[in-house]
Protein backbone atom coordinates (compact mmCIF):
# COMPACT_ATOMS: atom_id res chain seq x y z
CA UNK A 1 0.00 0.00 0.00
CA UNK A 2 1.75 2.86 -1.18
CA UNK A 3 -1.30 5.50 -0.72
CA UNK A 4 -0.58 8.92 0.96
CA UNK A 5 -3.71 10.07 2.53
CA UNK A 6 -4.87 13.12 4.76
CA UNK A 7 -6.96 13.48 7.68
CA UNK A 8 -8.32 16.26 9.59
CA UNK A 9 -8.41 16.91 13.02
CA UNK A 10 -6.14 14.40 13.59
CA UNK A 11 -6.32 15.06 17.97
CA UNK A 12 -10.15 13.75 17.55
CA UNK A 13 -11.68 10.71 19.10
CA UNK A 14 -12.87 9.77 15.76
CA UNK A 15 -9.82 10.89 13.76
CA UNK A 16 -7.30 9.16 16.09
CA UNK A 17 -8.80 5.41 15.58
CA UNK A 18 -8.98 6.61 11.33
CA UNK A 19 -4.80 7.57 11.79
CA UNK A 20 -4.50 4.29 13.47
CA UNK A 21 -6.49 1.61 11.29
CA UNK A 22 -4.71 3.52 8.27
CA UNK A 23 -1.16 3.06 10.08
CA UNK A 24 -2.10 -0.38 10.50
CA UNK A 25 -3.44 -1.12 6.57
CA UNK A 26 -0.03 0.33 5.56
CA UNK A 27 -0.72 3.99 4.28
CA UNK A 28 1.57 6.94 4.47
CA UNK A 29 -0.55 9.54 6.91
CA UNK A 30 -0.44 13.50 6.82
CA UNK A 31 -2.69 14.36 10.11
CA UNK A 32 -3.22 17.99 10.57
CA UNK A 33 -3.68 19.11 14.06
CA UNK A 34 -3.72 22.31 15.97
CA UNK A 35 -0.74 22.22 18.42
CA UNK A 36 2.73 21.05 18.91
CA UNK A 37 3.76 17.46 17.99
CA UNK A 38 4.53 16.94 21.31
CA UNK A 39 0.69 17.47 22.16
CA UNK A 40 -0.07 14.15 20.38
CA UNK A 41 2.07 11.58 22.03
CA UNK A 42 -0.89 9.03 21.61
CA UNK A 43 -0.94 9.96 17.68
CA UNK A 44 3.00 9.54 17.61
CA UNK A 45 3.31 6.55 19.78
CA UNK A 46 0.82 4.30 17.50
CA UNK A 47 2.36 1.10 15.23
CA UNK A 48 4.35 2.93 11.98
CA UNK A 49 3.63 6.17 13.02
CA UNK A 50 7.79 6.94 13.40
CA UNK A 51 7.61 5.73 9.44
CA UNK A 52 4.81 7.23 7.73
CA UNK A 53 3.19 9.38 10.21
CA UNK A 54 3.39 12.96 9.69
CA UNK A 55 1.79 15.89 11.72
CA UNK A 56 1.07 19.05 9.93
CA UNK A 57 -0.37 22.10 11.96
CA UNK A 58 -3.72 23.50 10.59
CA UNK A 59 -7.09 25.92 11.73
CA UNK A 60 -10.01 25.27 9.71
CA UNK A 61 -10.33 28.72 9.65
CA UNK A 62 -7.37 29.80 8.06
CA UNK A 63 -7.73 30.12 4.45
CA UNK A 64 -5.15 28.11 2.62
CA UNK A 65 -3.91 26.23 5.44
CA UNK A 66 -4.68 22.96 4.42
CA UNK A 67 -2.49 23.22 1.05
CA UNK A 68 0.61 21.55 2.54
CA UNK A 69 -1.28 18.58 3.87
CA UNK A 70 -3.46 17.89 0.55
CA UNK A 71 -0.87 18.09 -1.95
CA UNK A 72 0.58 14.83 -3.11
CA UNK A 73 -2.44 13.18 -1.32
CA UNK A 74 -4.68 10.19 -3.01
CA UNK A 75 -7.37 10.82 -0.81
CA UNK A 76 -8.30 13.27 2.60
CA UNK A 77 -10.96 12.30 5.23
CA UNK A 78 -11.93 15.16 6.48
CA UNK A 79 -13.46 15.06 10.26
CA UNK A 80 -12.25 18.45 11.98
CA UNK A 81 -15.43 20.21 13.23
CA UNK A 82 -16.32 21.40 16.74
CA UNK A 83 -17.93 19.62 18.62
CA UNK A 84 -19.93 20.96 21.53
CA UNK A 85 -23.78 20.88 22.85
CA UNK A 86 -23.52 23.86 24.48
CA UNK A 87 -21.44 26.89 23.53
CA UNK A 88 -21.49 30.49 24.01
CA UNK A 89 -21.75 31.68 20.43
CA UNK A 90 -23.17 29.32 17.92
CA UNK A 91 -22.16 30.95 14.75
CA UNK A 92 -18.63 31.71 15.84
CA UNK A 93 -17.94 28.60 18.05
CA UNK A 94 -19.66 26.21 15.65
CA UNK A 95 -21.34 27.18 12.68
CA UNK A 96 -18.66 29.70 11.19
CA UNK A 97 -15.63 26.91 11.69
CA UNK A 98 -17.68 24.04 10.04
CA UNK A 99 -18.61 26.36 7.27
CA UNK A 100 -15.50 28.07 6.42
CA UNK A 101 -13.29 24.72 7.39
CA UNK A 102 -15.31 22.56 4.97
CA UNK A 103 -15.25 24.96 1.88
CA UNK A 104 -11.21 25.89 2.70
CA UNK A 105 -10.58 22.16 3.13
CA UNK A 106 -12.07 21.69 0.22
CA UNK A 107 -10.39 24.05 -1.81
CA UNK A 108 -7.27 22.95 -1.08
CA UNK A 109 -8.28 19.37 -2.27
CA UNK A 110 -9.50 21.07 -5.78
CA UNK A 111 -5.95 23.37 -6.15
CA UNK A 112 -4.05 19.36 -5.44
CA UNK A 113 -4.88 17.72 -8.54
CA UNK A 114 -3.60 14.46 -6.76
CA UNK A 115 -6.76 13.80 -4.42
CA UNK A 116 -9.18 12.06 -6.18
CA UNK A 117 -11.88 11.22 -3.26
CA UNK A 118 -12.43 13.21 0.36
CA UNK A 119 -14.12 11.02 2.80
CA UNK A 120 -16.22 13.83 5.11
CA UNK A 121 -17.47 13.16 8.22
CA UNK A 122 -20.81 14.74 8.75
CA UNK A 123 -23.31 12.95 11.38
CA UNK A 124 -26.91 12.15 11.85
CA UNK A 125 -27.12 15.41 12.74
CA UNK A 126 -27.56 16.23 9.50
CA UNK A 127 -30.25 13.94 8.28
CA UNK A 128 -32.49 15.11 11.70
CA UNK A 129 -32.45 16.64 15.01
CA UNK A 130 -35.22 15.10 16.40
CA UNK A 131 -36.76 11.84 17.08
CA UNK A 132 -40.11 11.02 15.95
CA UNK A 133 -42.80 8.27 16.39
CA UNK A 134 -43.28 7.97 12.60
CA UNK A 135 -40.42 8.16 10.53
CA UNK A 136 -38.02 5.63 9.68
CA UNK A 137 -34.64 7.99 8.98
CA UNK A 138 -32.43 7.02 6.39
CA UNK A 139 -29.49 8.99 3.70
CA UNK A 140 -32.70 10.69 2.06
CA UNK A 141 -33.47 12.76 5.05
CA UNK A 142 -32.07 16.41 5.83
CA UNK A 143 -32.37 18.32 8.92
CA UNK A 144 -34.39 21.42 8.19
CA UNK A 145 -35.28 22.21 11.16
CA UNK A 146 -31.96 23.77 13.35
CA UNK A 147 -31.12 27.00 13.55
CA UNK A 148 -28.82 28.92 15.81
CA UNK A 149 -31.39 28.47 18.68
CA UNK A 150 -32.54 25.23 18.37
CA UNK A 151 -29.97 22.42 18.12
CA UNK A 152 -26.84 24.71 16.60
CA UNK A 153 -24.64 21.74 16.82
CA UNK A 154 -26.92 20.10 14.30
CA UNK A 155 -27.35 23.18 12.26
CA UNK A 156 -23.29 23.29 11.89
CA UNK A 157 -23.09 19.70 10.57
CA UNK A 158 -26.28 20.36 8.61
CA UNK A 159 -24.85 23.56 6.77
CA UNK A 160 -21.19 21.83 6.27
CA UNK A 161 -21.93 18.83 4.90
CA UNK A 162 -24.76 20.85 2.59
CA UNK A 163 -21.23 23.02 2.23
CA UNK A 164 -19.94 20.07 0.46
CA UNK A 165 -22.40 18.76 -1.47
CA UNK A 166 -23.06 22.77 -2.93
CA UNK A 167 -18.90 22.89 -3.83
CA UNK A 168 -19.15 19.48 -5.83
CA UNK A 169 -21.70 20.32 -8.21
CA UNK A 170 -21.18 24.29 -8.48
CA UNK A 171 -16.45 23.22 -8.60
CA UNK A 172 -16.87 19.81 -10.25
CA UNK A 173 -13.66 19.02 -8.86
CA UNK A 174 -11.27 16.16 -10.00
CA UNK A 175 -12.27 14.45 -6.64
CA UNK A 176 -15.60 12.77 -5.64
CA UNK A 177 -17.26 13.46 -2.31
CA UNK A 178 -18.41 10.44 -0.08
CA UNK A 179 -20.07 11.41 3.27
CA UNK A 180 -20.32 9.91 6.54
CA UNK A 181 -23.60 10.31 8.81
CA UNK A 182 -22.80 8.64 12.04
CA UNK A 183 -24.90 8.64 15.22
CA UNK A 184 -23.97 8.40 18.91
CA UNK A 185 -20.25 7.20 18.75
CA UNK A 186 -19.03 5.94 21.75
CA UNK A 187 -15.77 3.38 22.51
CA UNK A 188 -12.90 3.81 23.86
CA UNK A 189 -10.36 6.46 23.58
CA UNK A 190 -7.10 6.74 21.88
CA UNK A 191 -5.83 10.29 23.78
CA UNK A 192 -7.13 11.59 27.00
CA UNK A 193 -9.47 14.52 26.21
CA UNK A 194 -13.42 13.09 27.23
CA UNK A 195 -15.45 12.87 23.95
CA UNK A 196 -19.06 14.76 24.11
CA UNK A 197 -20.77 11.71 23.35
CA UNK A 198 -18.83 9.31 25.75
CA UNK A 199 -19.07 11.79 28.27
CA UNK A 200 -22.94 10.73 28.65
CA UNK A 201 -21.80 7.90 30.33
CA UNK A 202 -19.38 9.94 32.70
CA UNK A 203 -22.25 12.30 33.51
CA UNK A 204 -24.81 9.09 34.00
CA UNK A 205 -22.37 7.58 36.53
CA UNK A 206 -21.41 10.83 38.07
CA UNK A 207 -25.01 11.50 38.78
CA UNK A 208 -25.49 14.73 36.54
CA UNK A 209 -28.56 12.78 35.50
CA UNK A 210 -30.76 11.97 38.30
CA UNK A 211 -33.57 10.80 36.89
CA UNK A 212 -34.66 8.29 33.72
CA UNK A 213 -35.92 10.26 30.93
CA UNK A 214 -37.63 8.34 27.66
CA UNK A 215 -34.87 9.17 25.33
CA UNK A 216 -33.20 6.94 22.44
CA UNK A 217 -29.85 7.05 21.14
CA UNK A 218 -28.49 5.21 18.10
CA UNK A 219 -25.16 3.71 19.37
CA UNK A 220 -21.65 3.21 17.46
CA UNK A 221 -18.58 1.86 18.04
CA UNK A 222 -15.28 4.64 17.09
CA UNK A 223 -13.74 1.52 15.80
CA UNK A 224 -16.64 0.97 13.29
CA UNK A 225 -16.55 4.18 12.46
CA UNK A 226 -12.94 4.81 11.91
CA UNK A 227 -13.49 1.35 9.60
CA UNK A 228 -16.63 2.72 7.44
CA UNK A 229 -14.36 5.94 6.87
CA UNK A 230 -11.87 3.47 5.31
CA UNK A 231 -13.97 1.15 3.24
CA UNK A 232 -15.64 4.43 1.59
CA UNK A 233 -12.12 4.77 0.44
CA UNK A 234 -11.31 1.35 -0.70
CA UNK A 235 -14.35 0.95 -2.45
CA UNK A 236 -14.52 2.45 -5.90
CA UNK A 237 -18.25 2.34 -6.11
CA UNK A 238 -19.20 4.03 -3.21
CA UNK A 239 -21.79 6.73 -3.79
CA UNK A 240 -23.00 9.41 -1.77
CA UNK A 241 -24.10 9.24 2.00
CA UNK A 242 -23.90 6.73 4.46
CA UNK A 243 -25.47 6.64 8.17
CA UNK A 244 -23.42 4.46 10.07
CA UNK A 245 -24.92 3.52 13.19
CA UNK A 246 -25.81 0.23 14.93
CA UNK A 247 -28.38 -0.37 17.35
CA UNK A 248 -30.73 1.87 19.44
CA UNK A 249 -31.17 1.34 22.97
CA UNK A 250 -33.35 3.82 25.42
CA UNK A 251 -31.64 5.52 28.50
CA UNK A 252 -33.31 3.04 30.72
CA UNK A 253 -31.66 0.14 28.95
CA UNK A 254 -28.19 1.41 29.41
CA UNK A 255 -28.63 2.09 32.58
CA UNK A 256 -29.92 -1.31 33.33
CA UNK A 257 -27.20 -2.57 31.50
CA UNK A 258 -24.66 -0.31 33.37
CA UNK A 259 -26.56 -1.96 36.66
CA UNK A 260 -26.09 -5.08 35.31
CA UNK A 261 -22.28 -4.73 34.80
CA UNK A 262 -21.89 -4.02 38.82
CA UNK A 263 -21.60 -0.09 38.63
CA UNK A 264 -24.56 -0.05 41.21
CA UNK A 265 -21.90 1.86 43.79
CA UNK A 266 -21.80 4.92 41.40
CA UNK A 267 -24.80 7.46 41.01
CA UNK A 268 -26.62 6.15 38.25
CA UNK A 269 -30.00 7.18 37.77
CA UNK A 270 -32.88 5.85 40.11
CA UNK A 271 -35.74 7.78 39.81
CA UNK A 272 -37.96 6.61 36.54
CA UNK A 273 -39.40 9.69 34.32
CA UNK A 274 -39.66 7.74 31.52
CA UNK A 275 -43.38 8.09 31.38
CA UNK A 276 -46.00 10.25 29.54
CA UNK A 277 -46.18 12.16 32.39
CA UNK A 278 -41.98 11.98 33.14
CA UNK A 279 -41.94 13.74 29.61
CA UNK A 280 -43.56 16.42 30.11
CA UNK A 281 -42.16 17.26 33.60
CA UNK A 282 -38.73 16.60 31.93
CA UNK A 283 -39.86 18.94 28.83
CA UNK A 284 -40.51 21.85 31.61
CA UNK A 285 -37.27 20.99 33.01
CA UNK A 286 -35.30 21.22 29.75
CA UNK A 287 -35.56 25.13 30.14
CA UNK A 288 -33.78 25.59 33.28
CA UNK A 289 -30.76 23.20 31.36
CA UNK A 290 -27.79 25.18 29.38
CA UNK A 291 -29.24 26.13 26.24
CA UNK A 292 -28.12 23.50 24.19
CA UNK A 293 -29.28 20.33 26.50
CA UNK A 294 -32.66 21.76 26.49
CA UNK A 295 -32.95 21.83 23.32
CA UNK A 296 -31.99 18.45 22.57
CA UNK A 297 -34.06 17.21 25.46
CA UNK A 298 -37.60 19.24 23.87
CA UNK A 299 -36.69 17.51 20.76
CA UNK A 300 -36.14 13.83 21.50
CA UNK A 301 -38.11 13.62 25.16
CA UNK A 302 -40.77 11.11 24.60
CA UNK A 303 -40.30 10.25 21.11
CA UNK A 304 -38.89 6.92 19.41
CA UNK A 305 -35.45 7.01 17.08
CA UNK A 306 -35.41 4.57 13.92
CA UNK A 307 -33.51 4.21 11.16
CA UNK A 308 -32.22 1.99 8.25
CA UNK A 309 -28.69 1.64 8.16
CA UNK A 310 -28.91 -0.98 5.27
CA UNK A 311 -26.86 1.07 2.73
CA UNK A 312 -24.13 0.65 4.84
CA UNK A 313 -24.02 -2.73 5.33
CA UNK A 314 -24.99 -3.60 1.33
CA UNK A 315 -22.64 -1.36 -0.41
CA UNK A 316 -19.37 -1.02 1.93
CA UNK A 317 -19.99 -4.37 3.91
CA UNK A 318 -20.26 -2.93 6.86
CA UNK A 319 -20.98 -5.17 10.35
CA UNK A 320 -20.87 -3.75 14.01
CA UNK A 321 -19.66 -4.09 17.13
CA UNK A 322 -22.62 -5.01 19.38
CA UNK A 323 -23.58 -2.02 21.49
CA UNK A 324 -23.60 -3.56 24.70
CA UNK A 325 -19.80 -4.21 24.45
CA UNK A 326 -18.81 -0.36 22.83
CA UNK A 327 -20.68 0.87 26.17
CA UNK A 328 -18.91 -1.37 28.13
CA UNK A 329 -15.46 -0.54 27.01
CA UNK A 330 -16.59 3.33 26.18
CA UNK A 331 -16.95 2.63 30.50
CA UNK A 332 -13.78 1.18 31.32
CA UNK A 333 -12.13 3.65 28.85
CA UNK A 334 -13.63 6.62 31.57
CA UNK A 335 -12.28 4.66 34.36
CA UNK A 336 -8.70 4.25 32.65
CA UNK A 337 -8.34 8.28 31.81
CA UNK A 338 -9.59 9.54 35.19
CA UNK A 339 -12.60 11.06 33.82
CA UNK A 340 -14.70 9.30 36.08
CA UNK A 341 -12.84 8.04 39.75
CA UNK A 342 -13.01 4.31 40.11
CA UNK A 343 -14.87 3.33 43.04
CA UNK A 344 -15.03 -0.41 42.33
CA UNK A 345 -12.49 -3.63 42.28
CA UNK A 346 -11.13 -3.94 38.83
P1 LIG B 1 -13.52 15.67 18.78
O1 LIG B 1 -12.78 14.63 19.49
O2 LIG B 1 -13.99 16.88 19.53
O3 LIG B 1 -12.68 16.12 17.52
C1 LIG B 1 -12.91 17.31 16.83
C2 LIG B 1 -11.67 17.65 16.05
O4 LIG B 1 -11.89 18.85 15.31
C3 LIG B 1 -10.45 17.88 16.94
O5 LIG B 1 -9.33 17.34 16.29
C4 LIG B 1 -10.36 19.40 16.98
O6 LIG B 1 -9.05 19.87 17.19
C5 LIG B 1 -10.80 19.71 15.56
N1 LIG B 1 -11.17 21.11 15.43
C6 LIG B 1 -12.19 21.76 16.05
N2 LIG B 1 -12.17 23.06 15.70
C7 LIG B 1 -11.11 23.22 14.87
C8 LIG B 1 -10.55 24.34 14.18
N3 LIG B 1 -11.08 25.55 14.28
N4 LIG B 1 -9.47 24.12 13.39
C9 LIG B 1 -8.91 22.89 13.28
N5 LIG B 1 -9.40 21.80 13.91
C10 LIG B 1 -10.48 21.97 14.69
O7 LIG B 1 -14.82 15.08 18.13
P2 LIG B 1 -15.12 13.74 17.31
O8 LIG B 1 -16.25 13.08 17.98
O9 LIG B 1 -13.90 12.96 17.02
O10 LIG B 1 -15.68 14.41 16.00
C11 LIG B 1 -15.03 14.28 14.73
C12 LIG B 1 -16.07 14.54 13.68
O11 LIG B 1 -17.13 13.58 13.81
C13 LIG B 1 -16.74 15.92 13.80
O12 LIG B 1 -16.95 16.41 12.51
C14 LIG B 1 -18.08 15.59 14.49
O13 LIG B 1 -19.05 16.54 14.16
C15 LIG B 1 -18.37 14.24 13.86
N6 LIG B 1 -19.33 13.39 14.61
C16 LIG B 1 -19.06 13.00 15.89
C17 LIG B 1 -19.99 12.18 16.55
C18 LIG B 1 -19.77 11.68 17.97
O14 LIG B 1 -20.71 11.15 18.55
N7 LIG B 1 -18.58 11.79 18.52
C19 LIG B 1 -21.16 11.76 15.90
C20 LIG B 1 -21.38 12.18 14.59
C21 LIG B 1 -20.44 12.98 13.95
P3 LIG B 1 -8.51 20.27 18.67
O15 LIG B 1 -8.15 18.96 19.33
O16 LIG B 1 -7.35 21.14 18.41
O17 LIG B 1 -9.65 20.96 19.37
Amino acid sequence: MSQTVCVTGASGFIAAHIIKQLLEKGYKVRATVRGESARYPYLTSLEGAAERLELIQADLQDIGAYDQAVTGCDAVFHTASPYAVNVKDPQKDLVDPAVTGTRNVLNSCAKAASVKRVILTSSMAAITDEASNEKVFSEKDWNTRSDLKRNPYYYSKTLAERAAWDFISEQKPEFDLIVINPFMVIGPSLGPSLNESNKIYADLLKGVYPTLMNVTWGLVDVRDVAKAHILALETPEAKGRYLVSNETMTMTEVVEYLNSLGYTQYKLPKINLATPIGDKIMKLLSYTQPKGSGSYMRSHIGKDMRYDNSKVKQELGMTFIDAKQSIKEAVEDLFKWNHVEAKHAS
